[in-house]
């Protein structure tokens, strides 16, 4: 019976992969980071096993508790790499609570990366 895999279980670790993803790629993937990311993801279970409609909501609002968790621990997170000049500032995840998070700078009005996808925006925005 515990061969298979819940869809439940599915999301919390694609969840899980996703916002490390965007860890790494900013180089703030270390222990106590990822415990963060671990601790999120716990919640986030009791979360969706009452409400299981809010699936497909977890990697963005893992994405932002793991981005206040940083704040109060180590700083924004993750900032902006569209902006080159002014103050750093960080990005935020759009929709809030919604499908198909994105990364996005307000300040530029531009979506940066989906959630996961921060690593292949980190070098400049990709032409479209
Ligand atoms: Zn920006």
């Amino acid at each position: 019976m515990r061969a298979s895999v819940s869809p439940l279980e599915q999301t919390l670790h694609a969840a899980r992969a996703l916002v490390l993803a965007d860890l790494v790629a900013g180089d703030v993937a270390e222990a106590d980071v990822v415990s963060l990311v671990e601790n999120s993801v716990v919640e986030r279970r009791w979360w969706v096993e009452q409400w299981p409609e809010g699936a497909e909501y977890v990697a963005g609002l893992v994405a932002q508790d793991v981005q206040d968790a940083l704040l109060e621990r180590y700083g924004r997170w993750p900032l902006c790499p569209v902006c080159g000049s002014g103050d750093p500032h960080a990005l935020d995840v759009e929709p809030e609570l919604g499908a198909d998070p994105h990364w996005v700078c307000h300040k530029a009005g531009v979506k940066v990366a989906a959630v996961g996808s921060l690593g292949s925006a980190a070098g400049g925005t990709t032409p479209s």
